[in-house]
């Protein structure tokens, strides 16, 4: 009787601190380099969740990644719960196409989009370039493998007829390590697909004297009108040392996303956090300044809405 008293005591105790666990959660949220904004994003998505986790017992952490391929990628082996995204990245993992051919990502769901990333060159003022173009035959970074921008990169140069080939160096370094290598004088030409201002691009303009290249011509309208997730982008004058001028070029929008088994009352205390607190969100990066909640709720978002995120826009009045 004494022993059978004991258990159940135990087994009680037991019972109470399973409750306890099940309250707490950790959820991770995949970001991009140190240097960009996609970390910024991350940190301070968590920054507004934390700050409750004693009331819904959710726990955030924004790790620095690869980027966005190295997101979904993460997101899909259910590594990660959430992360960011560029738009023409989350349209190809959903719609199983370019990179994602053979991979498609079926339980990928959207949540809202942020920035506006354009797809950024910058080149050492003594290496002559001026054009996309004049990049052929030169040093070049196209990025670390699992980036937005190398994947990006890539379907520009396939557009052109060109490949990586047509660089004198295609180096693979992370955007936290490119900009003190064309500092260097390691590679003449960085790339970034990244919202401005950033510290990379600060970091390239004001250690070396760099130019903002445009991106244009056929090859780039043809991606424009032919795809949905691309969009013309400039890069305002002023914003960087040396560069007093707008540059032109192409864009994409930066995404939040996550995944179908990620349960809907995680998705919704996320998304309550961020919306609930919009005002402080926004301060977080200059690059957020101009965000609306009507357009980040649409824009540049391909995979279906998780339904958790779903929950709380139609709680707003702002679908139906
Ligand atoms: N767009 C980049 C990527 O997808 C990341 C930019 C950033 O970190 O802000 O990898």
């Amino acid at each position: 009787m004494k022993i059978i008293r004991t258990a159940a005591l135990i087994s009680a105790a037991l019972f109470a601190g399973q409750g306890a666990w099940a309250q707490e959660r950790f959820i991770t949220i995949g970001t991009g380099g140190q240097t960009g904004v996609y970390f910024v994003v991350g940190q301070s998505i968590c920054r507004l969740v934390n700050r409750e986790s004693d009331k819904h017992g959710l726990k955030c952490t924004a790790p620095s990644t690869g980027g966005s391929i190295a997101n979904i990628n993460a997101i899909a082996a259910g590594d990660m719960d959430m992360g960011v995204a560029q738009s023409d990245w989350q349209y190809h993992a959903y719609n199983g196409t370019s990179q994602f051919e053979g991979k498609k990502v079926d339980k990928l769901r959207a949540v809202f989009s942020v920035h506006s990333e354009p797809f950024t060159v910058v080149a050492r003022r003594d290496s002559g370039i001026k054009t996309f173009e004049d990049l052929f035959g030169k040093r070049v970074n196209v990025g670390n493998p699992g980036s937005g921008q190398r994947a990006t990169m890539d379907v520009v140069l396939q557009a052109m007829g060109k490949s990586e080939a047509d660089f004198a160096l295609a180096s693979e370094l992370k955007p936290a390590e490119q900009s003190a290598a064309l500092g260097d004088n390691k590679v003449d030409a960085i790339i970034y697909t990244v919202g401005h201002p950033n510290g990379s691009i600060q970091e390239a303009t004001s250690t070396v004297d760099a130019v903002l290249v445009p991106v244009t011509g056929p090859a780039i309208d043809k991606l424009v009108s032919e795809n949905p997730y691309y969009a013309y982008a400039t890069i305002p004058g002023g914003m960087y040392a040396g560069n007093p001028d707008d540059v032109q070029t192409f864009g994409v929008k930066a995404t939040f996303v996550t995944s179908a088994d990620v349960p809907d009352d995680v998705v919704y205390t996320v998304v309550k956090a961020v919306f609930d607190n919009f005002d402080r969100f926004k301060g977080l990066h200059p690059a957020f300044a101009n965000l609306k909640e009507e357009e980040m709720i649409k824009d540049g978002l391909s995979a279906p809405l998780h339904p958790g995120a779903e929950k709380y826009y139609r709680e707003r009045g702002w679908i139906q």
